[in-house]
């Protein structure tokens, strides 16, 4: 089972901004799993696709190591 990460957006929840701005958060999913359900989300809000997914990779390799994926 390898769990792989991507990353999500959505509206930045501040009612008084006009900028449409996006906030990125990473989320962990099972390879295999159809459904594709979340195993993992953070909880940050963060500015760019490429911070979600730095944090989404950091937490990857804090689990439990997966032989298949170790180096
Ligand atoms: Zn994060």
């Amino acid at each position: 089972m390898a769990l792989k990460i991507r990353i999500t957006a959505a509206p930045r929840p501040r009612e008084q901004s006009l900028v449409p701005a996006l906030v990125y958060r990473a989320e962990a999913y099972e390879e295999a799993d159809e459904f594709r359900e979340p195993k993992w989300g953070c909880s940050h809000d963060h500015e760019s696709v490429e911070h979600a997914f730095h944090c989404g990779m950091t937490w990857l390799d804090q689990q439990p190591g997966d032989p298949t994926e170790a180096p």
